[in-house]
Protein backbone atom coordinates (compact mmCIF):
# COMPACT_ATOMS: atom_id res chain seq x y z
CA UNK A 1 0.00 0.00 0.00
CA UNK A 2 1.11 3.18 -0.78
CA UNK A 3 4.32 2.13 -2.40
CA UNK A 4 4.17 4.72 -5.33
CA UNK A 5 3.04 7.72 -3.22
CA UNK A 6 5.84 7.34 -1.15
CA UNK A 7 8.13 7.76 -3.87
CA UNK A 8 6.69 10.24 -5.01
CA UNK A 9 6.51 12.36 -2.01
CA UNK A 10 10.05 11.23 -0.76
CA UNK A 11 11.19 12.41 -3.63
CA UNK A 12 9.51 15.97 -3.88
CA UNK A 13 10.35 16.13 0.11
CA UNK A 14 14.23 15.24 -0.26
CA UNK A 15 14.26 18.28 -2.60
CA UNK A 16 12.78 20.90 -0.68
CA UNK A 17 14.43 19.52 2.65
CA UNK A 18 17.80 20.53 0.93
CA UNK A 19 16.93 24.05 0.69
CA UNK A 20 18.36 26.64 3.13
CA UNK A 21 14.63 28.26 3.87
CA UNK A 22 11.24 27.73 2.59
CA UNK A 23 10.42 30.65 -0.19
CA UNK A 24 6.53 30.91 -1.35
CA UNK A 25 8.28 29.27 -4.71
CA UNK A 26 10.15 26.43 -3.40
CA UNK A 27 6.82 25.83 -0.83
CA UNK A 28 4.56 26.40 -4.60
CA UNK A 29 6.46 23.93 -6.99
CA UNK A 30 6.78 21.37 -3.99
CA UNK A 31 3.01 21.18 -3.60
CA UNK A 32 2.89 20.87 -7.05
CA UNK A 33 4.37 17.88 -6.92
CA UNK A 34 2.58 16.84 -3.92
CA UNK A 35 -0.71 17.60 -6.02
CA UNK A 36 0.35 15.25 -8.78
CA UNK A 37 0.98 12.62 -6.19
CA UNK A 38 -1.93 12.56 -4.31
CA UNK A 39 -3.85 12.51 -7.45
CA UNK A 40 -2.38 9.61 -9.02
CA UNK A 41 -2.83 7.99 -5.66
CA UNK A 42 -6.55 7.94 -7.05
CA UNK A 43 -6.97 10.10 -3.54
CA UNK A 44 -10.45 12.28 -4.24
CA UNK A 45 -10.21 15.87 -5.54
CA UNK A 46 -12.05 17.72 -2.77
CA UNK A 47 -9.21 15.64 -0.32
CA UNK A 48 -6.25 16.74 -2.69
CA UNK A 49 -7.50 20.63 -2.58
CA UNK A 50 -8.07 20.89 0.81
CA UNK A 51 -4.91 18.85 1.28
CA UNK A 52 -2.80 21.27 -0.53
CA UNK A 53 -3.98 24.47 0.66
CA UNK A 54 -3.66 23.70 4.29
CA UNK A 55 -0.28 22.92 3.88
CA UNK A 56 0.49 25.89 1.96
CA UNK A 57 -1.22 27.99 4.71
CA UNK A 58 0.43 26.32 7.49
CA UNK A 59 4.26 26.81 5.67
CA UNK A 60 3.42 29.90 4.55
CA UNK A 61 2.43 31.45 7.79
CA UNK A 62 4.82 29.74 9.89
CA UNK A 63 7.56 31.00 11.54
CA UNK A 64 10.09 27.96 11.32
CA UNK A 65 10.69 25.36 14.49
CA UNK A 66 14.39 26.53 15.66
CA UNK A 67 15.10 22.71 16.10
CA UNK A 68 13.88 22.14 12.80
CA UNK A 69 15.61 23.01 9.16
CA UNK A 70 12.95 24.42 7.22
CA UNK A 71 12.34 21.64 5.11
CA UNK A 72 12.11 19.41 8.04
CA UNK A 73 9.63 22.05 9.52
CA UNK A 74 7.65 21.29 5.85
CA UNK A 75 8.05 17.47 6.31
CA UNK A 76 6.55 18.03 9.87
CA UNK A 77 3.15 20.15 8.19
CA UNK A 78 2.81 17.16 5.95
CA UNK A 79 3.01 14.43 8.20
CA UNK A 80 0.71 16.45 10.66
CA UNK A 81 -1.88 17.02 7.18
CA UNK A 82 -1.66 13.53 6.43
CA UNK A 83 -2.72 12.27 9.89
CA UNK A 84 -5.65 15.33 10.15
CA UNK A 85 -7.06 13.95 7.06
CA UNK A 86 -7.44 10.53 8.08
CA UNK A 87 -8.43 11.55 11.39
CA UNK A 88 -7.49 10.34 14.97
CA UNK A 89 -8.24 6.45 15.67
CA UNK A 90 -11.48 5.91 16.89
CA UNK A 91 -11.57 2.41 19.10
CA UNK A 92 -14.77 0.17 18.24
CA UNK A 93 -17.58 1.22 21.22
CA UNK A 94 -19.23 -1.48 22.83
CA UNK A 95 -20.16 -0.52 25.98
CA UNK A 96 -23.50 -0.46 27.45
CA UNK A 97 -25.82 -3.83 28.21
CA UNK A 98 -24.33 -7.31 26.43
CA UNK A 99 -24.32 -8.15 23.85
CA UNK A 100 -22.66 -5.03 21.80
CA UNK A 101 -24.12 -5.55 17.86
CA UNK A 102 -22.18 -4.88 14.96
CA UNK A 103 -23.80 -4.68 11.84
CA UNK A 104 -21.69 -4.84 8.60
CA UNK A 105 -22.81 -3.12 5.53
CA UNK A 106 -20.84 -2.63 2.27
CA UNK A 107 -21.21 -3.97 -1.55
CA UNK A 108 -20.93 -7.52 -2.49
CA UNK A 109 -17.40 -9.04 -2.90
CA UNK A 110 -16.05 -5.90 -0.86
CA UNK A 111 -15.31 -8.52 1.79
CA UNK A 112 -17.77 -8.15 4.73
CA UNK A 113 -17.90 -12.00 5.71
CA UNK A 114 -14.51 -12.25 5.59
CA UNK A 115 -14.21 -9.19 8.10
CA UNK A 116 -17.05 -10.43 10.28
CA UNK A 117 -14.69 -13.51 10.57
CA UNK A 118 -11.37 -11.65 11.44
CA UNK A 119 -13.28 -8.68 13.08
CA UNK A 120 -14.60 -11.82 15.78
CA UNK A 121 -10.91 -13.19 16.00
CA UNK A 122 -9.92 -9.98 17.11
CA UNK A 123 -12.40 -9.56 19.86
CA UNK A 124 -11.95 -12.91 21.26
CA UNK A 125 -7.96 -12.68 20.91
CA UNK A 126 -7.64 -9.08 21.82
CA UNK A 127 -10.73 -8.22 24.07
CA UNK A 128 -11.46 -11.42 25.36
CA UNK A 129 -15.07 -10.95 24.24
CA UNK A 130 -17.19 -14.27 23.44
CA UNK A 131 -18.73 -13.75 19.96
CA UNK A 132 -21.70 -14.53 18.20
CA UNK A 133 -21.93 -14.29 14.41
CA UNK A 134 -25.43 -14.16 12.30
CA UNK A 135 -25.76 -13.96 8.08
CA UNK A 136 -28.93 -12.12 7.46
CA UNK A 137 -28.23 -13.06 3.97
CA UNK A 138 -30.65 -14.11 2.61
CA UNK A 139 -29.98 -14.06 -0.92
CA UNK A 140 -27.19 -16.07 -1.21
CA UNK A 141 -26.89 -19.83 0.74
CA UNK A 142 -23.39 -20.09 -0.22
CA UNK A 143 -22.88 -16.41 1.82
CA UNK A 144 -24.30 -18.36 5.20
CA UNK A 145 -22.44 -21.53 4.54
CA UNK A 146 -19.40 -19.58 4.16
CA UNK A 147 -20.20 -17.91 7.41
CA UNK A 148 -21.23 -20.74 9.29
CA UNK A 149 -17.33 -22.50 7.77
CA UNK A 150 -15.26 -19.10 8.95
CA UNK A 151 -16.81 -19.09 12.47
CA UNK A 152 -15.47 -22.64 12.96
CA UNK A 153 -12.35 -21.36 12.10
CA UNK A 154 -12.03 -18.70 14.23
CA UNK A 155 -13.81 -20.60 17.32
CA UNK A 156 -16.87 -17.99 17.57
CA UNK A 157 -20.61 -18.99 17.53
CA UNK A 158 -22.19 -19.30 14.80
CA UNK A 159 -26.11 -18.53 15.15
CA UNK A 160 -27.73 -20.22 11.95
CA UNK A 161 -30.39 -18.83 9.53
CA UNK A 162 -31.91 -19.93 6.45
CA UNK A 163 -33.08 -17.81 3.11
CA UNK A 164 -36.67 -18.22 4.15
CA UNK A 165 -36.08 -15.91 6.61
CA UNK A 166 -36.86 -12.36 7.27
CA UNK A 167 -33.17 -10.68 7.75
CA UNK A 168 -35.13 -8.64 10.70
CA UNK A 169 -35.91 -12.12 12.76
CA UNK A 170 -32.80 -12.83 12.31
CA UNK A 171 -30.81 -10.44 13.64
CA UNK A 172 -33.48 -10.45 16.27
CA UNK A 173 -33.27 -13.76 17.29
CA UNK A 174 -30.00 -14.38 17.36
CA UNK A 175 -29.38 -11.24 19.83
CA UNK A 176 -31.72 -12.69 22.04
CA UNK A 177 -30.05 -15.74 21.96
CA UNK A 178 -26.88 -14.58 22.68
CA UNK A 179 -28.06 -12.33 25.53
CA UNK A 180 -29.54 -15.69 27.38
CA UNK A 181 -26.44 -17.28 26.58
CA UNK A 182 -24.21 -14.26 28.40
CA UNK A 183 -22.45 -13.38 24.85
CA UNK A 184 -20.47 -10.27 24.85
CA UNK A 185 -20.83 -9.28 21.47
CA UNK A 186 -22.70 -10.13 18.02
CA UNK A 187 -21.58 -9.49 14.41
CA UNK A 188 -24.46 -9.59 11.98
CA UNK A 189 -23.33 -9.96 8.60
CA UNK A 190 -26.12 -8.36 5.55
CA UNK A 191 -26.91 -9.15 2.07
CA UNK A 192 -24.17 -6.89 -0.44
CA UNK A 193 -25.79 -5.97 -4.27
CA UNK A 194 -23.30 -5.66 -6.89
CA UNK A 195 -24.44 -1.89 -6.59
CA UNK A 196 -25.96 0.87 -4.80
CA UNK A 197 -29.65 0.18 -5.47
CA UNK A 198 -33.02 1.11 -3.45
CA UNK A 199 -34.23 -2.19 -2.19
CA UNK A 200 -30.80 -2.47 -1.06
CA UNK A 201 -30.80 0.28 1.12
CA UNK A 202 -34.82 -0.16 2.38
CA UNK A 203 -34.00 -3.32 3.53
CA UNK A 204 -30.43 -2.78 5.09
CA UNK A 205 -31.87 0.53 6.85
CA UNK A 206 -35.21 -1.29 8.39
CA UNK A 207 -32.22 -3.95 9.64
CA UNK A 208 -30.48 -1.59 11.00
CA UNK A 209 -33.54 0.55 12.72
CA UNK A 210 -34.29 -2.93 14.25
CA UNK A 211 -31.29 -3.61 15.94
CA UNK A 212 -30.09 -0.85 16.48
CA UNK A 213 -26.36 -1.57 16.40
CA UNK A 214 -23.70 0.00 18.73
CA UNK A 215 -21.79 -0.02 15.61
CA UNK A 216 -22.35 -0.01 11.85
CA UNK A 217 -19.29 -0.61 9.98
CA UNK A 218 -18.99 -0.11 6.48
CA UNK A 219 -16.82 -2.79 4.36
CA UNK A 220 -15.08 -1.24 1.17
CA UNK A 221 -12.68 -2.51 -0.78
CA UNK A 222 -9.47 -0.27 -1.23
CA UNK A 223 -8.57 -1.20 -4.57
CA UNK A 224 -11.86 0.20 -5.90
CA UNK A 225 -10.19 4.00 -5.25
CA UNK A 226 -11.94 7.13 -5.12
CA UNK A 227 -15.06 4.83 -5.92
CA UNK A 228 -14.74 3.76 -2.13
CA UNK A 229 -14.96 7.19 -0.64
CA UNK A 230 -18.40 7.99 -2.76
CA UNK A 231 -19.87 4.27 -2.59
CA UNK A 232 -18.97 5.51 1.56
CA UNK A 233 -20.75 8.27 1.00
CA UNK A 234 -23.52 6.88 -0.29
CA UNK A 235 -24.35 4.33 2.60
CA UNK A 236 -23.74 6.55 5.42
CA UNK A 237 -26.24 9.60 3.88
CA UNK A 238 -28.43 6.20 4.22
CA UNK A 239 -27.36 4.17 6.92
CA UNK A 240 -25.63 5.74 10.30
CA UNK A 241 -22.50 3.97 10.24
CA UNK A 242 -19.89 4.64 12.91
CA UNK A 243 -16.74 3.61 10.88
CA UNK A 244 -15.43 1.82 7.97
CA UNK A 245 -13.35 -1.00 7.30
CA UNK A 246 -10.96 -0.69 4.41
CA UNK A 247 -10.51 -4.40 2.80
CA UNK A 248 -7.60 -5.41 0.26
CA UNK A 249 -5.62 -3.04 1.73
CA UNK A 250 -2.54 -5.63 0.66
CA UNK A 251 -3.74 -4.84 -2.95
CA UNK A 252 -3.70 -1.71 -3.15
CA UNK A 253 -0.45 0.06 -4.66
CA UNK A 254 -2.33 3.56 -4.54
CA UNK A 255 -3.34 4.23 -0.99
CA UNK A 256 -6.27 6.99 -2.35
CA UNK A 257 -9.25 5.59 -0.52
CA UNK A 258 -7.08 5.60 2.70
CA UNK A 259 -6.59 9.64 2.54
CA UNK A 260 -10.29 10.15 0.86
CA UNK A 261 -12.71 8.48 2.98
CA UNK A 262 -12.77 9.99 6.16
CA UNK A 263 -13.20 13.50 4.31
CA UNK A 264 -15.69 12.35 2.62
CA UNK A 265 -18.36 10.56 4.42
CA UNK A 266 -16.80 12.17 7.91
CA UNK A 267 -16.61 8.56 9.33
CA UNK A 268 -13.32 7.24 10.50
CA UNK A 269 -11.27 3.90 9.31
CA UNK A 270 -11.33 1.85 12.06
CA UNK A 271 -9.65 -1.48 10.87
CA UNK A 272 -7.90 -2.57 7.53
CA UNK A 273 -7.98 -5.73 5.69
CA UNK A 274 -4.13 -6.90 4.90
CA UNK A 275 -4.96 -10.37 3.27
CA UNK A 276 -7.89 -13.12 3.26
CA UNK A 277 -6.67 -15.09 6.27
CA UNK A 278 -8.60 -13.98 9.55
CA UNK A 279 -5.57 -12.57 11.05
CA UNK A 280 -5.07 -9.70 8.96
CA UNK A 281 -7.13 -7.46 9.98
CA UNK A 282 -5.18 -4.37 11.68
CA UNK A 283 -6.59 -1.34 13.87
CA UNK A 284 -6.25 1.90 11.69
CA UNK A 285 -3.95 4.33 13.35
CA UNK A 286 -3.72 7.21 11.56
CA UNK A 287 -0.27 8.74 12.54
CA UNK A 288 0.89 5.09 11.52
CA UNK A 289 -0.19 5.44 8.14
CA UNK A 290 0.91 8.56 7.87
CA UNK A 291 4.45 7.58 8.54
CA UNK A 292 4.15 4.98 6.61
CA UNK A 293 3.03 6.82 3.80
CA UNK A 294 6.08 9.29 4.51
CA UNK A 295 8.56 6.07 4.41
P1 LIG B 1 -18.58 -10.20 0.80
O1 LIG B 1 -19.36 -10.56 -0.43
O2 LIG B 1 -18.59 -8.72 1.05
O3 LIG B 1 -19.03 -10.96 2.02
O4 LIG B 1 -17.06 -10.56 0.53
P2 LIG B 1 -16.18 -11.82 1.01
O5 LIG B 1 -15.91 -11.73 2.47
O6 LIG B 1 -16.80 -13.06 0.50
O7 LIG B 1 -14.79 -11.51 0.26
C1 LIG B 1 -14.68 -11.48 -1.15
C2 LIG B 1 -13.27 -11.89 -1.53
O8 LIG B 1 -12.33 -10.92 -1.06
C3 LIG B 1 -12.83 -13.21 -0.93
O9 LIG B 1 -12.10 -13.93 -1.89
C4 LIG B 1 -11.93 -12.80 0.24
O10 LIG B 1 -10.95 -13.77 0.53
C5 LIG B 1 -11.30 -11.54 -0.31
N1 LIG B 1 -10.88 -10.61 0.77
C6 LIG B 1 -11.61 -10.09 1.77
N2 LIG B 1 -10.87 -9.25 2.52
C7 LIG B 1 -9.62 -9.23 1.99
C8 LIG B 1 -8.39 -8.52 2.30
O11 LIG B 1 -8.29 -7.71 3.25
N3 LIG B 1 -7.32 -8.77 1.48
C9 LIG B 1 -7.41 -9.64 0.42
N4 LIG B 1 -6.30 -9.81 -0.32
N5 LIG B 1 -8.54 -10.29 0.09
C10 LIG B 1 -9.63 -10.10 0.87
Amino acid sequence: MFDNLTDRLSGSLRKISGQAKLTENNISETLREVRMALLEADVALPVVKAFVENVRQKAVGQEVMRSLSPGQAFIKIVQSELEAVMGAAEPLELSGKPPAVIMMAGLQGAGKTTSVAKLARYLKEREKKSVMVVSADVYRPAAINQLETLAGEVDASFYPSSTDQDPVTIANNAVDDARRRFIDVVIVDTAGRMHVDEGMMDEIGRLNKAVSPNETLFVVDAMSGQDAANTAKAFSDALPLSGVILTKADGDARGGAALSVRHITGRPIKFLGVGEKTDALEVFHSDRIASRILG
